[in-house]
């Protein structure tokens, strides 16, 4: 039996994945589902590494790059990331399509949503799930969201999603019609943009405490998860507000 408190983990393999669908979020991001790999298990917010052959300055290797997860536990017929297009290991990715065969090894990480472990602090049940994400690093927090809904968990989220307009929104239609449809979830968009995007008339300006403090009332009940590049990670306003009862910090 394992430890009280210890996450359950399953220890990385290597498989053979098909790839069953592409799809094209924003101009310059991508979503892929693969197959799902025999005897794969995860968590919410694990990653996997995609093994590329590419060719640099003319000599042919392999490379591998981590990609979080979007997809959730709960959807047992693929696995699924988001990748955004950069360089060497993301521009080959890209050049592949449906039907391609990829390897992957995992799956990989601590920062994971487990509902009977992470909702835990100090002997503390926080039963709100908040999750602050920008840009691409929105990967493992939509797999936590798909996750919590899914299986009906009886807990609050409230996502937080930081992007430059609103034209770089990855997975906004299902994340705005999954806050309609479920009333333990909310969505909070905001654009560090707004002059580049004339149809945007949402929230604007940068993640800090007083956009967070206005979307969550009940600060010291949340569990808060944070997931983006390393400079949104970092950022002092959010690192240093106070009553956060908890936070679990996740680079992309
Ligand atoms: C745990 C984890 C999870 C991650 N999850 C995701 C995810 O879900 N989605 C995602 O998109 N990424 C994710 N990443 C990042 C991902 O692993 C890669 O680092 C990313 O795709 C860039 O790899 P690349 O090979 O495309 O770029 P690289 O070739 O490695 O380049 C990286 C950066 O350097 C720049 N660069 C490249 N060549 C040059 C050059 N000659 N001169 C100057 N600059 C240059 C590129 O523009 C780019 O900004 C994750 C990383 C980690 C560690």
């Amino acid at each position: 039996m394992a430890a009280p408190n210890k996450p359950t983990l399953t220890p990385a393999k290597t498989h053979k994945v098909k790839i069953i669908e592409v799809n094209q979020e924003t101009h310059n991001v991508r979503s892929f589902r693969f197959s799902y790999p025999q005897g794969f298990e995860y968590k919410p917010g694990q990653f996997i590494m995609i093994t590329l052959n590419v060719v640099q300055d003319g000599i042919p290797k392999l490379i591998k790059r981590s990609y979080s997860l979007s997809s959730a536990p709960t959807q047992e017929k693929h696995i699924e990331t988001i990748v955004k297009l950069m360089g060497l290991g993301s521009k080959r990715l890209f050049e592949h399509m449906k039907g391609d065969e990829l390897e992957i090894t995992g799956p990989y990480g601590m920062f994971t949503f487990q509902e009977n472990l992470s909702n835990e602090v100090h002997g503390r049940k926080l039963n709100h799930i908040v999750l602050l994400a920008a840009g691409s690093g929105i990967t493992a927090p939509l797999s936590i969201v798909r996750y919590i809904l899914d299986s009906r968990l009886a807990l609050k989220v409230s996502l937080i999603f930081s992007n430059k307009t609103g034209h770089d929104i990855i997975a906004r239609k299902e994340l705005e019609r999954l806050a309609a449809e479920h009333d333990n979830f909310s969505l909070y968009l905001t654009v560090t943009r707004p002059e580049e995007d004339p149809d945007w008339h949402g929230l604007s300006g940068r993640m800090d405490e007083k956009l967070i403090k206005a979307a969550v009332h009940d600060i010291a009940d949340g569990l808060f998860y944070l997931c983006g590049p390393a400079e949104f990670v970092a950022r002092k306003p959010i690192l240093t507000i106070k009553d956060m009862s908890g936070l679990k910090i996740a680079i992309s």
